[in-house]
């Protein structure tokens, strides 16, 4: 896949906007890297309208081909559309906390058990008690009492006899008698979905009321994993997915066609046989298993905070001249935008934190700044330059192409002047941070 990426990749270096067919020729090829990692059709089809979406008319930044910009793109909306990190095992509830493990035969339930306990008694100092469901295999129940006595985690005591939801109301009880935090149900699977396991899942489900219920699902089986979540999901309801099996060679496509046809999200990550080959889920990294352009990825990375810098430079330089116009405004206003809020150039100039905080004070939320941007948008390059210029006409003209109002453009004009006048200022003060800045 890298070679035929980097193929489209190599194209000239060029500034400008992404257009519809600098996108779509590098998401012929991102298409083609999700089918091979086995992402499901249909989350493919409407991951790349997403990035379609947010790509076309984009800037392509200095020193980097659109095609790099456009991988950028993809990792990024790869990236949300996996979740967000952190989102572990949750125990806001009474204890003992009951933990529900379902999914097929053989995906991982019995370990994963094993080592989410382990896990919980080492490093969360819970006391933890583990029971093991699966009436119909004969070793299971043996299994998980096995692994219990390696990671030092308890068991149910076994006996013979009982239904599944027998054995689940005794275990909480006696999680409840022995003061556990959590309870660990382990159910039986079956090779394939079927009915009957269904009902018997939703029936423990009901006779426990698990505070998560954790899919385990085999990474390696791809399009299989996606139908046997949609199933356990639509018929019992999932809290979260534990993803075994991603020590394989697979490429991740499972992790990111689950979380989109279920929207739950991937809590932990399963990496071997050991009890003790359990990560957190990572977003990031199993974007790039797929994608495999972490370098792409980190370069138009670096490009863009060289692009912050040159501008903050810039901005310096202008600033140390006492020159403030309302389009160095909008630079600036898009800059925060961009760093979701308050920050991005300002923060990277030293003694600017009084004036950061003269925003802050007048409440600008996103909405405000994206108005402000607009207004500005609305000016003549000439009424940017020199705002002595705008009299009523010309404000109400920007006010009608801005959608705001006259108000608002005084609002603006008046938060511009006062920036101004403190940049003059700290510009005048010999050998000041801004004139050092501006001799850079
Ligand atoms: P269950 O039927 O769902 O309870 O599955 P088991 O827990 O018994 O696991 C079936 C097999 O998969 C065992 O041999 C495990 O050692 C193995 N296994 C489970 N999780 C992982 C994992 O994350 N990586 C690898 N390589 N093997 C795993
Ligand atoms: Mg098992």
């Amino acid at each position: 896949l890298s070679d035929r990426l980097s193929g489209i990749l190599s194209g000239l270096t060029r500034r400008g906007a992404l257009t519809e067919d600098d996108v779509n020729a590098a998401l012929r090829e991102v298409r083609r890297a999700l089918l091979e990692a086995d992402v499901a059709l249909e989350v493919v089809r409407s991951f790349t309208d997403k990035v379609r979406e947010r790509a076309v008319g984009a800037e392509v930044l200095k020193s980097v081909t659109p095609g790099q910009q456009v991988i950028k793109i993809v990792n990024d909306v790869l990236i949300d559309t996996l979740g967000g990190e952190g989102e572990g095992i949750t125990f806001d509830a009474v204890p003992p906390v009951p933990i529900l493990m379902v999914g097929l035969q053989g995906s991982g339930k019995t370990t994963s058990t094993a080592k989410i306990a382990r896990r919980l008694t080492d490093r969360d100092k819970k006391k933890v008690l583990m029971a093991s469901l699966d009436t119909r295999r004969p070793a299971a129940m043996e299994q998980l009492a096995i692994l219990g006595k390696q990671v030092g985690v308890e068991t149910l005591p076994i006996v013979a006899g009982q239904s599944a939801v027998q054995i689940a109301r005794r275990a909480v009880e006696a999680g409840k008698l022995g003061g556990y935090d959590v309870v660990m149900l382990d159910t039986a699977g079956r090779v394939t979905l079927d009915e009957a396991l269904m009902a018997e899942v939703a029936e423990v489900k009901a006779a426990t009321n698990p505070h998560e219920v954790l899919l385990v699902a085999d990474a390696l089986t791809g399009q299989d994993a996606v139908n046997t979540a949609r199933a356990f999901d639509g018929r019992v309801g999932l809290t979260g997915i534990v993803l075994t099996r991603m020590d394989g060679d697979g490429r991740g496509g499972a992790a990111l066609s689950m979380r989109a046809v279920t929207g739950k999200p991937i809590k932990l990550v399963g990496t071997g046989e050991k009890t003790d080959a359990l990560e957190d889920f990572h977003p990031s990294r199993v974007a790039n298993r797929i994608l495999g352009m972490g370098d792409i990825v980190g370069l138009v990375e670096k490009a863009a905070a060289t692009v912050d810098a040159d501008k903050a430079q810039a901005l310096a330089q202008r600033l140390a001249k006492g020159n403030f116009d309302l389009g160095d405004l909008r630079t600036q206003l898009q800059q925060m935008e961009k760093m979701g809020g308050l920050g991005g150039l300002m923060g990277m100039l030293p003694g600017m934190a009084q004036m950061k905080s003269q925003i802050a004070n007048a409440k600008m939320d996103d909405k405000v700044i994206a108005r402000q941007i607009a207004i500005i948008n609305s000016m003549t390059a000439a009424e940017r330059k020199n705002p002595d210029l705008l009299k009523n006409s010309r404000k109400k003209r920007i006010a009608a192409g801005s959608g705001t109002s006259p108000e608002a453009i005084n609002k603006l004009l008046k938060m511009h002047r006062q920036m101004a006048d403190m940049m003059k200022q700290m510009a005048r003060q010999k050998g000041g941070m801004l004139g050092k800045l501006g001799s850079m």
